[in-house]
């Protein structure tokens, strides 16, 4: 009988990536800090030709291609590399009382061959900064990058083979869902994937099959609540810095804006003047400004802008993928512009009468993967975060806390689970629980048949 294993094309390749993390290599210390100085040598190798590919992909700018595509894996690979050793060391415990002379420990292993999964929008980033946790926590990766980035994904095959030769440590898988299908099909130690809410359901349930854990980074609507008391230039400023950042197409991009009616229009003409100050009067002339991954991603922005009025912008060539900077008022909240996720350079201005009923709008909806409050009152601040639940969130500014070093992962329907800093190496690691026992001190009282009354237990245990 055929083993049905076996016709699954990239069967093979997962199986040498499992016989690489079985022979034990990538355990010790010594070795995960070479690979992570073998990385970063690598990257900075090939910026120029990572830069070009983002160039050929999106249209990114070095100013953005700098510190979201290479800066970022840059602070974390520093980071893992100065943590290391204390991140492997096992913590010793206190135990209680009974267990004496007993001690215990918890004790970091690598969970074991990984499965990163990379979406368009940050493709270098997005694939290389999980590969930093894994390799820190000693386990070894089969790494799918995004079709929709095709240059990139040639570049990151390029970087890895430089880095790490091409004997199972390091693979990269290419092709689009087909192939990632069949990679999910297989058996993994977990599984991460950086992508949309839909994909990530389909992620789950494969890895639901063999129980394996899964670390899920996905999008959402990731709002703005504008109050009356805000600065409104700086406001404008910020928040349309993230809107237009990469052309909209950032997991944590400013979604959408719930304004205080008293401020809207001030609020709309300033991001106007935000724009224009970024820009010049004509964004598709700038160097500084990116490009829409496809044409089909182009049309469907070009739909959305049907749900609402457009107060500027809303000019797109399709021959350039270019889409301008664009902010939507009397918008329909049942138009796909306030159901789905943007990911795009189109800001919908809703307004609202308070921050409760801003308050009130956000926890109708699916739990974000950011928010951002913009107020003068620390307490109105407070108010916002202690009633709404998101991945992670800002005060009076956007996108930013993803460079902080803290965990970054959203919460639901935004994603499971989070990294960057120690908890990239957390993502990939089991911490194991661990008793040591001598051999003296063998208290017969534990064994049956049972003599002491039941009270002893009471008084020990509670
Ligand atoms: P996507 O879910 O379409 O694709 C992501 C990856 O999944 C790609 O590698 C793709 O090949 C694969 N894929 C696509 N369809 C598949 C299927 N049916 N079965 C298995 N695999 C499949 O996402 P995208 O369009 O590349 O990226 C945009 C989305 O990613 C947005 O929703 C955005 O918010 C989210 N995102 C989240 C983060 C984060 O850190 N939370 C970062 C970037 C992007």
């Amino acid at each position: 009988m055929r083993d049905p294993v076996r016709l699954n094309p990239i069967a093979p390749t997962v199986e040498r990536a499992r016989a690489f993390f079985r022979s034990d290599v990538t355990r010790p210390y010594e070795f995960r800090r070479d690979r992570l100085r073998a990385l970063e040598a690598s990257i900075r190798a090939h910026e120029a030709d990572v830069f070009e590919a983002l160039r050929a992909d999106l249209g990114k700018s070095i100013y953005e291609a700098y510190p979201a595509e290479v800066g970022l894996v840059y602070v974390d690979l520093k980071h893992a590399l100065k943590h290391l050793k204390d991140w492997m060391k096992p913590v010793a415990r206190r135990l209680p009382m009974t267990f004496w002379p007993g001690t215990g420990q918890q004790r970091p292993e690598p969970l074991g061959t990984a499965l990163i999964i990379g979406p368009w929008n940050y493709p270098f980033q997005l694939a290389t900064s999980p590969l930093v946790g894994a390799i820190a926590s000693g386990c070894n990766v089969v790494l799918k990058p995004s079709e929709l980035s095709p240059a990139t994904a040639a570049v990151i095959e390029k970087v890895m083979r430089h880095a790490f030769g091409d004997d199972g440590y390091v693979t990269v898988v290419h092709g689009g869902p087909e192939t990632s299908q069949q990679l999910l099909a297989e058996t993994w130690d977990v599984i991460f994937f950086t992508g949309s809410t839909r994909v990530g359901q389909l992620v789950m349930e494969a890895a639901s099959k063999h129980l394996t854990p899964v670390i899920l980074e996905l999008g959402g609507k990731s709002p703005c609540l504008v109050d009356a008391d805000a600065d409104l230039e700086t406001t404008a400023r910020r928040i349309m810095w993230g809107k237009t950042y990469n052309a909209g197409q950032t997991c944590i991009a400013p979604d959408y804006a719930l304004v205080h009616q008293d401020v809207k229009q001030r609020f709309v003409d300033a991001c106007q003047q935000a724009v224009r100050g970024f820009y010049g009067d004509d964004p598709k002339a700038s160097r500084d400004y990116g490009r829409i991954i496809s044409a089909r991603h182009l049309q469907r922005l070009s739909t959305l802008l049907q749900g609402g009025r457009v107060a500027f912008g809303g000019r797109v060539d399709e021959a350039q993928k270019y889409f301008e900077p664009t902010l939507l008022v009397d918008v329909d909240l049942k138009a796909p512009v306030m159901t789905e996720e943007i990911f795009g350079p189109i800001l919908p201005v809703v307004d609202v009468a308070s921050m409760d009923e801003a308050i009130a709008f956000v926890r109708d909806r699916p739990k974000p993967l950011a928010l951002y409050a913009f107020t003068s009152s620390p307490t109105t601040a407070d108010r916002v975060l202690e009633k709404t639940s998101s991945g992670g969130a800002v005060v009076n500014d956007v996108v930013i806390h993803i460079a902080s070093g803290m965990p970054f992962g959203g919460v639901g329907p935004s994603g499971m689970g989070a990294y960057h800093g120690k908890a990239s190496f957390d993502a990939f690691t089991h911490t194991k629980t661990v008793v040591k026992k001598p051999w003296a001190l063998d208290l017969k009282v534990r064994y049956p048949p049972y003599q002491v009354p039941v009270s002893v237990f009471r008084k020990l245990l509670g």
